[in-house]
């Protein structure tokens, strides 16, 4: 075997292994029961247990990508929102400092809203396509 088993991509177990029944080869986690991706078959050059592995590794370095993409998603868009609700505290503090003269803040309120809202659109759009 040449490579190194990844844990396993669901529960995060460090040790599980490969097995065969028949002629099905897999790895096998026997902390959570996940297994596969199966192996029938192989080429003449190929070794079943080293395919069942790559196959094991691969999926769990993409589960652990998409971990990672849902991490960086959840950081972000909380990073955005504590940036909205900070502009906009800061609209409303200004408004109450300038209590009676309301009538000349509301259209420059409302403008710096919009700005505030279309940045934030942009940040999103920023993230969706890294
Ligand atoms: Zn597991």
């Amino acid at each position: 075997m040449s490579d190194d088993l990844k844990p396993c991509p669901f529960c995060g177990w460090d040790a599980p292994y490969v097995r065969t029944t028949g002629l099905e080869t897999e790895v096998y986690c026997q902390s959570c029961t996940a297994v596969g991706p199966l192996v029938h078959s192989v080429g003449p050059d190929e070794d079943v247990d080293e395919v069942a592995i790559e196959l094991w590794n691969r999926r769990a370095l993409e589960a652990r990508i998409k971990h990672l993409e849902r991490e960086r998603d959840e950081v972000w868009n909380a990073a955005v929102e504590a940036a909205a609700a900070a502009v906009r505290q800061a609209l409303v503090d200004a408004a109450h400092s300038h209590r009676g003269q309301e009538g000349k803040l509301t259209s420059a309120f409302f403008k710096a809203e919009d700005y505030a809202s279309n940045a934030i659109l942009a940040l999103r759009k920023g993230a969706d396509h890294d």
